[in-house]
């Protein structure tokens, strides 16, 4: 039997909610209920320095405003970070991560003088790692004096891992508002060796995402096209952990009057303070061009 249609929204509390959201929340929310699925609720507070309680709270005031209902308990990524640790061990027991030293504006400089310029991808430059693996001795001395380091996945070395596998990495993507799926070549080497954890955090949000869908039983991740590209990261780190693949759907994302994307910078758009304007859930639907 093909396991229940399981999908989730997973917002991190930096901030009220917005249009932008309560779009993807209701996006995943109406395929769960065309599949007779169901829709999980995650907290994505990783990082904990932005993330704030009275913000998830908002979060769970403005979801039950608009409708959606999830089942209990939610998952808290900061209640499970020894979970992320483990998963990284494993990914340290395969050879494939390393201790990053560099600091931001390092790998800033790295990246400007790469012949063709390295770009952004969705963490910021994209870093395509060190030339030259760093000697277990330099690396026992930068430990030993405290330095702060990023554990990132290496390209070369889940290239060197997975062999001819690799480049046939692949995920089902289906378009967004049809069942018809289309698979997709896995391209994580267009993001670079993308950051894992950090000395101090135990995870980041590539692992703690890939690790709890799998955890949960998502089988379809419906997110924003803006993380696209991060799909193409997760397939690789599905493979290396053992774990499934889901199916994606990455919906565009929609903009305000002014042709803009809804962003946590707007203020004024948080459904919030639509709410408290006077506007109906049904209302907002209609504004964000989502059937009632
Ligand atoms: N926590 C992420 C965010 O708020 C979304 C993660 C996802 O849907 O994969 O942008």
């Amino acid at each position: 039997m093909a396991p229940r249609f399981t999908t989730r929204f997973a917002p991190s509390p930096t901030g009220r909610l917005h249009l932008g959201h309560a779009y993807s929340a209701i996006k995943a929310h109406d395929a769960a209920r065309a599949h007779d699925g169901v829709l999980l609720l995650r907290i994505e507070d990783i990082d904990q320095g932005r993330c704030r309680p009275e913000f998830e709270a908002g979060i769970m005031e403005d979801l039950a405003w608009l409708g959606l209902s999830w089942p209990q308990p939610v998952r808290r990524q900061s209640d499970h970070l020894p979970d992320y640790a483990a998963a990284l061990e494993k990914l340290r027991g395969l050879g494939v991560v390393y201790r990053c030293f560099l600091t931001r504006r390092e790998v800033m400089e790295r990246a400007m003088s790469a012949p063709h310029g390295e770009g952004e991808g969705p963490d910021g430059v994209i870093y395509r790692g060190p030339d030259q693996r760093m000697s277990d001795d330099e690396e026992e001395a930068r430990l030993a004096r405290g330095d702060a380091f990023a554990w990132r996945l290496s390209i070369r070395y889940s290239q060197d891992l997975l062999g001819e596998e690799f480049a046939r990495l692949y995920f089902f993507e289906q378009s967004d508002g049809s069942n018809a799926e289309q698979i997709v070549s896995a391209r994580p080497e267009s993001l670079g060796d993308v950051i894992l954890a950090r000395k101090d955090t135990p995870t980041s949000y590539h692992l703690s995402v890939v690790h709890d869908d799998a955890l949960q039983g998502v089988t379809h991740v419906i997110r924003g096209e803006d993380l696209r590209t991060s799909t193409h990261i997760h397939v690789l780190m599905q493979r290396l952990l053992g774990l499934p693949h889901p199916a994606y759907i990455h919906h565009p994302l929609i903009a305000g009057p002014d042709g803009k994307r809804y962003a946590k910078r707007d203020g004024s758009v948080t459904l919030a303070a639509l709410r408290a304007a006077g506007l109906s859930p049904a209302d907002l639907r209609a504004r964000i061009g989502l059937p009632a």
